[in-house]
């Protein structure tokens, strides 16, 4: 104690013993540090604790409350409850005496939930001492009221001093907030510590259902590495509250220590993957991707040495790994966002609340923030803000997705449409074409090549159409077979090219004698032609068979310098309807008139029925 502190104690007992007039209770108050007035609900042990840093760790007991009734403990260094990782036992006391007649029996927490062992031995005016076990290297069950902060249970009767000595060893961060509650006050402050919790933890539950349906239905990778992290950091804030302890891990001192630096790597290592996976980093900037990646080994490799290491070392290097993962991460964002990924903004804001809520949480650990629901809860407020900003990112993110793949698809099928319509369109000339080629192929297999005229077979199929009409229509049907004469010696006279040309202009010449008489004129071979015309009678096709011979006989064909005099000799046949003869009768009767025609003298037109 400082000679201030002990002054000031003294002065406080004198007025007091002029005061109250009663030496034993003077006598009392001069030695309590803590004195609980009637209508004090809680109070906090802190201001008023002795303490002493036992670092070999070679105090027992009995040396503890030897230190303690020579006035050997010092006021906690600056009033705060918190020394960091330290090795050794610290040892708290107060004195406490309770002048609330109707509360005798309170209670007194230790408000950190990860101190491995917290001893409590509570030494009565008449010598009884009674010791308490807590902490979370013991097991859940000995704690007076099931909760997650290490709290016991006993008797302060009224008027008396009473000596509160408790010891602490821990491989965590040595923080020992000490409370003293009335059972009731307890219940009302742990009820709403609960509320709260449950508060968190059904807004994590509820967005991890909803993401792990959305995952289960869109199997995207972003939704799964979000499922991680909510789930690892659910984690570390359940370690860090003590709640792991209390529900998960009741027995087990070595979860209750080793969870908090490897769950916090896990929340990183999720938090990571899903960001790179997110922000499409490989694609979109792949430095940051190797930096997030190399950030990932890291938090790999420390998780697995956290199985190994000493509390004092992975804890706070664990923690103050989690600012260099969120900057790199926040670095990555910025950088996305500024190449034009919209949904980084999202994420953007998300980290920014975290790191807000981690920022308040850290000002009021330093008192620069006065402490309210806010504050108190910042971590958590901030990290279910941050999740439901990543939820929300991750939806806007699929949005966009959906909309740019319905804009691929609908691309992909405006090409696909305008490319079957111009395959259809080729396809559709192609056979336009082949059709034509298909055509002229036909033409030309029914025509004769040196005069352009049909051929005798084309002739022999078509005539048999005509006399198949000519009988139906009861048409008379009439054909004419033409030779011209001597042609073996317009051949051996001019030569076989003049004979050609002379064999092409005669078809020329009967050709457009035929024209306005709708018939069918074909070669039939070598210097010979035939023509069939339907509906013509016999003295008609005679008079058109004189017509032709007339126009071969009156002019001389032209052949280069050679006027050429072509004659020809026709015979002439009809078929009428009631005849019975097939196409080779007709044909032949005409061909016999053709011969009675060169008989008679050549250039002439003979009727098959009998002259010339
Ligand atoms: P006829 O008055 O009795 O009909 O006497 P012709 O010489 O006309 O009859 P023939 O049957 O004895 O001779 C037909 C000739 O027509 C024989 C052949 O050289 C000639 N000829 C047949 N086809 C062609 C052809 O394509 N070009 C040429 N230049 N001559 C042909
Ligand atoms: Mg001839
Ligand atoms: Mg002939």
């Amino acid at each position: 104690m400082t000679l201030i502190g002990r002054t000031v104690r003294a002065w406080r007992s004198w007025l007091l013993l002029a005061c109250l007039c009663c030496p034993l209770l003077a006598l009392a108050l001069e030695r309590a540090d803590v004195v609980l007035e009637p209508g004090t609900e809680r109070f906090v042990l802190a201001p008023q604790l002795g303490h002493y840093h036992d670092r070999e760790d070679v105090d027992d007991l009995a040396a503890a409350w030897r230190r303690v009734d020579a006035d050997g403990m010092a006021p906690l260094p600056g009033g705060a409850d918190a020394f960091g990782f330290q090795r050794g036992t610290f040892w708290f006391h107060a004195r406490v005496v309770n002048r609330e007649a109707h509360e005798p029996r309170w209670m007194l927490v230790q408000e950190y939930p990860l101190s491995d062992e917290v001893d409590l031995h509570v030494r009565y005016a008449d010598g009884r001492v009674l010791h308490f076990a807590g902490g979370d290297h013991r097991p859940f069950a000995s704690r007076s009221v099931r909760y997650r902060h290490p709290n016991f249970s006993f008797e302060l009767p009224p008027g008396e001093p009473v000596d509160l000595l408790v010891r602490v060893r821990s491989q965590s961060s040595m923080q020992v907030p000490l409370q003293l509650y009335t059972p009731k006050a307890f219940t009302e402050v742990s009820r709403d510590a609960q509320l709260a919790i449950g508060l968190y933890y059904g807004i994590m539950l509820a967005l991890f259902f909803y993401n792990l349906v959305l995952w289960l239905s869109l199997r995207d990778a972003s939704y799964f590495w979000y499922l991680c992290h909510v789930t690892a950091f659910g984690l570390v804030l359940f370690t860090l509250n003590g709640l792991g302890f209390e529900y998960l891990w009741p027995g087990s001192s070595w979860m209750a220590d080793h969870m908090v630096p490897i769950s916090i790597c896990l929340a990183l290592i999720a938090m990571l993957q899903f960001s790179r996976t997110f922000l499409e980093l490989p694609r979109r900037w792949p430095p940051g991707n190797a930096l997030l990646l190399a950030l990932m080994a890291f938090f790999v490799l420390f998780g697995i040495a956290s199985i190994w290491l000493p509390l004092r070392i992975s804890t706070p290097v664990a923690s103050r790994a989690v600012l260099l993962g969120v900057v790199g991460i926040v670095i990555a964002t910025v950088v996305v966002l500024r190449r034009g990924y919209a949904p980084a903004w999202l994420l953007l804001l998300a980290w920014s609340m975290f790191l807000l809520g981690t920022a308040v949480f850290t000002l009021l650990a330093f008192g620069l923030l006065p402490k309210n629901f806010a504050t108190e809860y910042g971590v958590q407020i901030g990290s279910a803000l941050e999740m439901l900003l990543l939820s929300i990112a991750l939806g806007h993110r699929y949005a966009a997705l959906r909309h740019e793949n319905l804009r691929i698809t609908a691309e992909a099928n405006q090409k696909l449409e305008r490319k079957v319509a111009q395959r259809t369109q080729e396809v559709r000339s192609t056979l336009l074409q082949l059709e034509e080629a298909h055509a002229r192929l036909r033409d030309s297999s029914r025509r004769d090549g040196l005069t352009g005229l049909y051929n005798r077979t084309w002739f022999h199929e078509a005539f048999r159409e005509l006399a198949q009409q000519a009988k139906q229509t009861a048409a008379p049907l009439a054909v004419l077979m033409i030779d011209l004469d001597h042609f073996k010696s317009i051949n051996d006279r001019h030569g076989h090219l003049a004979g050609d040309d002379c064999l092409r202009w005669a078809a020329r010449r009967i050709g457009r004698i035929l024209r306005p008489h709708d018939a069918l004129l074909a070669r039939f071979g070598g210097e010979e032609f035939v023509a069939a015309m339907p509906g013509c009678d016999l003295s008609t096709a005679g008079e058109i068979a004189e017509a032709i011979r007339h126009a071969l006989g009156d002019e001389p064909c032209v052949s280069g310098e050679t006027r050429i005099r072509v004659t020809a000799s026709i015979g002439v046949h009809v078929v009428y309807p009631a005849s019975d003869g097939g196409v080779d009768d007709a044909l032949g009767s005409a061909d016999r008139a053709l011969y009675a025609a060169k008989a008679n003298g050549r250039d002439c037109v003979e009727l098959a029925t009998g002259l010339c």
